[in-house]
C-alpha cells in the first residue's frame, strides 16, 4: 500500500499512509458484511488494498465450494455482490488479491460461522431469535448498579448445578429455573441474591477452545477471532450456525426475565492472532506498529488494535451497537480500555445514548493497558489519568479502592487495610466518595465514573489473597480461618459503602478459591468452576453479602452517583490505627427512610467503642449480619465495634 501514496515530512510512512487512507477510503455504512433477508442478500467487503476480491460460497461449513463469484469494486474501497435471494445458512469466504497474491479470509464482518469461526455463514438473523425476543425488554433500572462478575462456563460445569448434563457450561444453563431444593442453585440463587446485572466473560467468539473438541477444554476467552459471532464452546451444536446466536439470546433473554440485566465483556484491544480475517483483508491498517515495523504489544497479547482510526473506529463502535441492537446487551465492559482512545469511548457513549437514551447502556473498562502502546496522532489513551476527558457515563475499575481495601494486587502477601495493612487510614476515608475529595493521582468527574470492587477474574480471589497475606507460612486454602471471614466480610462492608458502583467475583460471597492460582485463564474448569455446595458451606458468608446487597439500595446517600454526591459525607475521624468513621447525609427526594447515616470501620484486632452523636439511632449492619434493624437504647452514647468488622447506623 505504501506504494500508493508519497512520502511527507515528519510523519512516517505508515502514519502518511493511514491518515490519506482514512481521507479517501473512509466508509460509514453499517453494512460490511453479508446483510440478508427473506429475498436478497447483500455481500459488502472494505479492502481499498485488494486487486481482487472473490466471493466463494459452501453449502456446508466443511467442504469444496459450489460457488464462486467475482465481486464488483465501488467507492470508498467497498467491494459488492447482491444475490436476489436470501442465502440463509450458506457458508462463505474471500479470496482476496493483494500485491499479486491470493489470501483466503473469512469475513471480518461476519454475523454468524461455523465450527471454530474459520468459515463465515450467511444469517438471516430473524431467523435466530427465540419465540417472542422482539418483546424481550432489560428490566427497569434499580437504585444501584450491583454487577455480578460470571464466566458462562463456571456458572453451571459443577455438577452440583444440578443442569441437565447437555446445558452444563452452555448457554443453556441459564434458562434452567434453579432449583430451590435442597438449596438455591443457578438462576434462583442469582436471583435471591439480589445483583442488578451480570458481567459475562468474553463471549465473542474466541480462538483458544476447539469447539469440536472435549468439553474438558477451558479458556476465560479474551482471544477474539470474529468480534460479532457468540463463541461456539458455549453452544449446544456447533454444526449449525445458527444454533449459538439462538442460545446465546436465549440466555439473554432468560437473565432478562429474572431480573438482571447482562454485560457483555468485550475485547476490541487485540485479535487471537495477528494472522486476523481483518489483518488478511487489510494487512497492516488494522494494528499498531512499532518504528522498526515490528508489532507493537501493550495488550501483551502479541498485538494491539490500531483505536485511532477511522475504520477501525466504525469497526467497534459499530460493534458494540450491533450487539446492544440484536442481543439486546444492556452494557460493556472494555478489555484493557487504555488501549483504546477516549475520542472512540465518548462516541460509541454518544452512539448508544442516541439510540437507546442516555445511561441506558451502561459502559466501564479497565483503565490501563500492559505496556505503552504507539498511539495515532491527536489521539488520548482511555487511562486512568485522562479519566476527566472521559464522559461522565463511562466507568472505570478503580485499582485504588480494590488495593487499599485488600492490598497490592501483584504483591500477594502485602497486606490492605482488611488483612493488617498500616497507616491507610485516610487512603480508605478517600476511597468512601470515590477518590472525589482527593487521596489519588486523578479524580473523577463524580463518583459514578468508579466501579468498586475487590476481587475480579484476573489474580487472587479475594479468599486467595486474604489467605497468602494473614496465614503467610502454611495458607491452607480449604480451611475456614475466623481471622480470614472476618476480614473477608469487612473487604465487603467497605467496598459496599463506598459511593460509586459496585462490582464482584462470583463466588466471592461464598469463599471462592482457586486454590492459590493467580491466572487460571486455561486452568482446569474444576478450579475455576463455582462450586455450588461452597453457597451452603459459606452459608453465613452469602447470607452477610445478600443484607449488603439489599441494604445499599435503601441507603440514596451512597447510591447518589451525582458530581457533588462526595459533599453528603461528613465528619470523617480517625479514631486511632485502623479505625475510621464518618457520617453520610442520606436524605433523598423520595422515599428515604433514614436523615444519616455513621459508618465505622474497624479493621484492627481489637474491639473499639465509638461514639455516637444524639438521636435515635439504629444498627443496620455490623460484622455479622447485614440489613437488620437493631434500635440503640436512647441515652447511649457510645457503641462498641468488635475487632476487624464494620458498622452501619442510621437515624
Ligand atoms: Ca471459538
Amino acid at each position: 500500500m505504501a506504494a500508493l501514496f508519497e512520502r511527507k515530512g515528519f510523519m512516517t510512512d505508515r502514519e502518511f499512509t493511514n491518515i490519506k487512507l482514512d481521507e479517501r477510503f473512509r466508509y460509514d455504512g453499517k453494512d460490511l458484511g453479508a446483510v440478508c433477508a427473506e429475498n436478497r442478500t447483500i455481500f459488502k467487503a472494505w479492502s481499498p488494498a485488494a486487486e481482487r476480491i472473490v466471493l466463494r460460497l459452501y453449502r456446508e461449513d466443511r467442504g469444496a465450494h459450489c460457488m464462486e463469484r467475482e465481486m464488483m469494486r465501488g467507492e470508498r474501497g467497498v467491494w459488492e455482490l447482491a444475490f436476489e435471494r436470501s442465502l440463509h445458512g450458506m457458508y462463505y469466504d474471500y479470496l482476496v488479491r493483494i500485491d499479486g497474491a491470493d489470501t483466503v479470509t473469512a469475513d471480518p464482518y461476519a454475523r454468524a460461522c461455523g465450527c471454530n469461526g474459520a468459515r463465515s455463514m450467511v444469517v438471516d438473523l430473524r431467523l435466530t431469535d427465540p419465540e417472542g425476543f422482539d418483546k424481550d425488554r432489560a428490566p427497569d433500572a434499580q437504585e444501584e448498579r450491583i454487577i455480578y462478575e460470571l464466566h458462562i462456563k463456571d456458572f453451571s460445569y459443577d455438577k452440583g448445578s444440578r443442569v441437565p448434563e447437555a446445558y452444563r457450561g452452555k448457554y443453556m444453563a441459564f434458562t434452567v429455573k434453579g432449583e430451590e431444593e435442597p438449596y438455591p442453585v443457578c438462576m434462583e440463587y442469582l436471583r435471591r441474591l439480589g445483583v442488578t446485572h451480570v458481567h459475562l466473560l468474553p463471549f465473542f467468539d474466541y480462538g483458544s477452545v476447539d469447539e469440536s473438541g472435549d468439553e474438558e477444554q477451558y479458556n476465560w476467552g479474551y482471544d477474539p477471532v470474529n468480534f460479532n459471532v457468540p463463541e461456539g464452546s458455549y453452544a449446544t451444536d456447533v454444526k449449525d450456525g445458527t444454533v449459538r446466536i439462538r442460545e446465546c439470546k436465549e440466555m439473554i433473554r432468560s437473565l432478562h426475565q429474572n431480573g438482571l440485566r447482562v454485560i457483555m465483556d468485550v475485547v476490541y484491544n487485540h485479535t487471537y492472532k495477528e494472522d486476523s480475517w481483518l489483518q488478511r483483508m487489510m494487512p497492516g491498517y488494522y494494528y499498531r506498529y512499532e518504528e522498526d515495523g515490528s508489532l507493537s504489544d501493550g495488550s501483551a497479547c502479541g498485538n494491539d488494535i490500531a483505536a485511532g482510526r477511522a475504520m477501525v473506529d466504525n469497526y467497534i463502535a459499530d460493534s458494540v451497537m450491533y450487539w446492544a441492537k440484536e442481543y439486546h446487551i444492556d452494557g460493556f465492559r472494555f478489555d484493557l480500555m487504555g488501549l483504546l482512545t477516549v475520542e472512540l469511548m465518548n462516541r460509541i457513549r454518544s452512539e448508544l445514548d442516541g439510540e437507546f437514551g442516555k445511561g441506558e447502556k451502561f459502559l466501564y473498562g479497565e483503565p490501563w493497558r500492559a505496556d505503552a502502546s504507539p498511539m495515532e496522532r491527536g489521539t488520548r489513551a482511555a487511562l486512568k489519568e485522562n479519566t476527566r476527558c472521559l464522559d461522565d457515563g463511562i466507568g472505570i475499575f478503580s485499582d485504588d479502592t480494590r488495593d487499599v481495601i485488600k492490598g497490592h494486587v501483584f504483591e500477594e502477601k502485602e497486606p490492605g487495610f482488611v488483612n493488617g495493612g498500616s497507616d491507610l487510614e485516610h487512603l480508605v476515608l478517600h476511597a468512601v466518595t470515590g477518590w472525589r475529595d482527593g487521596g489519588a493521582d486523578f479524580c473523577p468527574l463524580s463518583c459514578g465514573q468508579i466501579i468498586n470492587y475487590v476481587s475480579a477474574h484476573d489474580n487472587f480471589t479475594l479468599w486467595d489473597k486474604l489467605v497468602l497475606s494473614m496465614h503467610r507460612e502454611n495458607p491452607d486454602f480449604t480451611r475456614h480461618y475466623e481471622d480470614v471471614l472476618a476480614a473477608n466480610r469487612l473487604a465487603a462492608f467497605i467496598y459496599f459503602t463506598c459511593q460509586g458502583n459496585l462490582f464482584m467475583q462470583a463466588g466471592e460471597e461464598f469463599g471462592r478459591t482457586k486454590l492459590g492460582e493467580e491466572n487460571s485463564y486455561c486452568s482446569r474448569p474444576e478450579i475455576n468452576m463455582l462450586r455450588w455446595d461452597q453457597t451452603v458451606e459459606f452459608g453465613d458468608l452469602v447470607e452477610y453479602y445478600r443484607g449488603l446487597i439489599h441494604l445499599r439500595k435503601k441507603l440514596p446517600g451512597l447510591c447518589d452517583k451525582s458530581p457533588g454526591a462526595e459533599m453528603r459525607i461528613t465528619a470523617k475521624s480517625i479514631h486511632r490505627d485502623g479505625v475510621v468513621s464518618f457520617r453520610v447525609n442520606n436524605r433523598a427526594l423520595e422515599n428515604g427512610n433514614w436523615e444519616e447515616l455513621l459508618i465505622i470501620y474497624n479493621a484492627s484486632k481489637e474491639d473499639y467503642a465509638v461514639p455516637v452523636p444524639e438521636g435515635s439511632w439504629e444498627i443496620l449492619a455490623d460484622g455479622r449480619e447485614a440489613d437488620c434493624r437493631r434500635r440503640i437504647e436512647e441515652g447511649v452514647r457510645e457503641v462498641p465495634v468488635e475487632g476487624r468488622s464494620g458498622m452501619l447506623l442510621a437515624r
